[in-house]
């Protein structure tokens, strides 16, 4: 069945963008202790320009708006957590059909290819207290969900964020490998990683988003 058309892709940047900005203290303080404090800051910031970018192209287009956001997070969050985003949505773009909605079946693969284009590009692996430590699972358990009604559909994006929540929970007792963390080594202990925060807030909007559209 259809599962994502560029409204509700717009839907979950738009919410995506309202929870970073809500969190936006909680991101640079979990950042200020293992890293340099600005990562609410960047994401918020990035994901403001998106919704302007949106604004500013009322047409739009499933696999066009995927590449706005890619291109305009990669120019305007900075740091890392901007490499990272932007080139893996550039990713995710070209793995999208070029048609006005994608099935499940479509948006997981595109999803896999995105965590895909974030392990060539920042080299992390589960375990090294990152943005990884939760996209990598949760995409794992989605590209495994079964999506074949709505209600199997809900299930599965609930999971998700719960499975999310769990894993940024769970940074807090890994050593970071990666990032400006990795600095601190044994000191990174005890903190939980800011960018495995945003990405759960992102599997967050990805459930909040699907339930504004549906009946
Ligand atoms: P910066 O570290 O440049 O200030 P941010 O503060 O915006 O950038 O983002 C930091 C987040 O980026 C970290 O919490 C971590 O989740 C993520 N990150 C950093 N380096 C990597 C990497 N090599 N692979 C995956 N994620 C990374
Ligand atoms: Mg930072």
């Amino acid at each position: 069945m259809p599962y994502m058309d560029d409204a509700t892709f717009r839907q979950l940047w738009r919410r995506f963008a309202a929870l970073v900005h809500e969190h936006k203290g909680e991101l640079n303080d979990l950042d200020a202790a293992i890293g340099d404090g600005d990562h609410g800051s960047n994401m918020d910031r990035g994901l403001a320009k998106v919704l302007d970018a949106f604004d500013a192209d009322p047409e739009g287009g499933l696999r066009s708006d995927a590449k706005l956001v890619g291109m305009t997070l990669m120019s305007t969050v900075g740091g890392a957590s901007g490499a990272l985003w932007g080139s893996a949505m550039l990713k995710f773009a070209a793995s999208l059909p070029d048609e006005p909605e994608v099935s499940w079946a479509g948006f997981v693969q595109a999803l896999a290819d995105f965590v895909a284009a974030l392990e060539t590009r920042g080299g992390a692996v589960v375990g090294d207290k990152t943005m990884m430590d939760v996209f990598i699972p949760v995409t794992e358990g989605l590209v495994a969900s079964s999506a074949e009604d709505q209600t199997a559909l809900t299930q599965a994006l609930e999971r998700a964020r719960e499975q999310a929540r769990q894993a940024s929970d769970a940074t807090s007792v890994l050593v970071a490998k990666r990032g400006r963390a990795a600095y601190l080594g044994e000191r990174s202990v005890g903190h939980v990683d800011p960018g495995s925060r945003s990405s759960a807030l992102w599997f967050q909007a990805l459930l909040e988003s699907q339930a504004a559209v549906s009946p």
